[in-house]
């Protein structure tokens, strides 16, 4: 597992949106805190655009009631699951719009 700092020096470059994602995943691994449940992150999803991290169950649940993060209150766009930060790779789940319309407004 490289540290931090060797994984920037690996990136040619990286993108400010890529070096904020790495922050705050070494941020996450030191607080792993979930702040809908209080409880350690289990199975760690976060949140696009604003890469805040929830449970994967928590924020699904969440999601079922409000398409805004509980945190910023920024739209949710899609949901980053399966972050591997060794191989740098993760799934983004688009939030399908349809399934709030009618709770939101
Ligand atoms: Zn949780
Ligand atoms: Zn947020």
């Amino acid at each position: 597992m490289p540290s931090f700092k060797e994984f920037i020096k690996d990136v040619d470059s990286p993108p400010l949106s890529l070096v904020r994602w790495v922050v705050h995943i070494v941020f996450l691994r030191m607080s792993a805190v979930c702040p809908i449940c209080l409880g350690q992150i289990e199975h760690l999803t976060k949140l696009d655009p604003c890469f805040h991290a929830f449970c994967f169950n928590c924020i699904t649940q969440w999601a079922k009631v409000s398409a805004r993060c509980p945190l910023c209150v920024r739209p949710i766009v899609a949901f980053l699951h399966d972050i591997d930060l060794a191989s740098r790779s993760f799934k983004r789940i688009l939030v399908p719009l349809s399934s709030f319309l009618g709770k939101f407004f």
